[in-house]
């Protein structure tokens, strides 16, 4: 086993211990994919105190075995025969009599089907967070494959700015910044991107419309690329025109977002919590008379996933840092009829504060 499923491995089979289960079954597939290397699109993931298991169907069979070498290979009757695969791997199995589950990514209905087709005498056991709390603190080699997606979504960002410019659409510059990333060499990108201008940028999830661009606007542009299944995500809200189409308030709201985040960045440390460092984005903000208007939280986990866990937030008072976590900074200010500015940056948690991944310039930029 490579020494990283097998650290994994062993992370899951000290939860084992630890909850009294006889096994876990992983059926979220972004967890089954941290656990074995796996990167189809169908399986299950069985780990027991002595054994680890992967069942595929026989379209995954060669990437199982290429992917997942250390894992005994368990081929499904096809994409509808996972629940009979697994009930013939417990029946062999009979010294597993607690079975721990993936609450969050099991439906009522899959649930149902799943305890029908268990072996008799067998408990399941609903358990939450599991593997995400393995997944929350990276490895060096995470962090790696992390900073070439961030590389991948600026290098594109930077090939694309010249048709940032009044006349073109939000549509037709998201449409640029997701085909040079993939051109890059994304797999894809790592969520919609989002372009807002001008009005638009009030709302913090926009869509990208066929809204043109014009001088005065402030154009949000949160986008980010997947490489090797890790996410970047980063956003910058850039000013369409010269210093003189630009108000003031625009200026103003610009000034507090950025230095709300560089203060935040600065009180990142181990054994703070995630609210402590939303408190120092959002006090700030406050203080300028923008609090209402920073209507989200402050930042989240960056990893497999876009959100990979916990993050800044005011609910987080029992969230703790530690070193390896990679977070995302990303204060805002939303005012209905003016728009809005966002600026997120990608960071890791070291030993005594943070390193910065992302490296755009983080001032005021002119386009057009
Ligand atoms: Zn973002
Ligand atoms: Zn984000």
């Amino acid at each position: 086993m490579s020494t990283i499923s097998s650290a994994r491995v062993e992370g899951i089979r000290n939860q084992l211990r630890e909850k009294s289960l006889g096994a876990l079954l992983l059926t979220d597939l972004v967890n089954i994919g941290y656990v074995t290397g796996f990167t189809g699109s169908t399986a299950y993931a069985v780990i027991t105190p002595t054994e680890a298991l992967l069942i595929t169907d026989p379209r995954y069979t060669l990437r199982a075995r290429e992917e997942s070498p250390s894992f005994t290979l368990v081929v499904a009757q096809g994409s509808g025969g996972y629940p009979e695969a697994l009930k013939a791997v417990l029946m062999e199995r009979p010294g597993i009599k607690n079975l721990g589950f993936e609450a969050g990514n099991v439906t009522v209905a899959s649930f149902e089907r799943l305890k029908k087709d268990l072996p008799e005498g067998l408990t399941l056991t609903s358990t939450e967070g599991i593997v995400a709390e393995l997944r929350i603190v990276k490895d060096a080699s995470e962090v790696a494959v992390i900073e070439a997606a961030i590389a991948i979504a600026q290098n594109a960002i930077q090939q694309v700015k010249a048709g940032i410019r009044p006349g073109r659409t939000e549509h037709e510059i998201a449409l640029d910044l997701e085909f040079t990333m993939r051109r890059l060499g994304a797999q894809r990108p790592s969520f919609d991107s989002i372009v807002a201008s001008g009005p638009n940028g009030a709302r913090p999830h926009h869509t990208p419309s066929n809204r043109v661009l014009q001088a005065g606007d402030l154009v949000t542009i949160d986008w980010g690329a997947e490489v090797d299944g890790y996410c970047s995500d980063i956003t910058r809200t850039f000013a369409i025109g010269t210093p003189a189409d630009i108000s003031d308030e625009q200026k103003r709201i610009y000034e507090t977002v950025l230095e709300a985040q560089k203060l935040a960045i600065a009180a990142i440390a181990p054994g703070k919590s995630g609210k402590d460092i939303d408190d120092v984005a959002r006090e700030y903000i406050a203080s300028k008379g923008y609090g209402e208007a920073f209507s989200h939280s402050l930042g989240h986990s960056l990893g497999r996933a876009v959100h990979d866990g916990q993050g800044f937030s005011s609910r987080s008072d029992k969230f703790i840092l530690k070193p390896g976590m990679v977070m995302t900074v990303e204060p805002g200010i939303y005012i209905e009829g003016i728009g809005g500015v966002r600026i997120e940056e990608d960071v890791v948690l070291t030993e005594t504060g943070c390193r910065v991944l992302t490296s755009l310039p983080r001032e005021m930029e002119f386009l057009g």
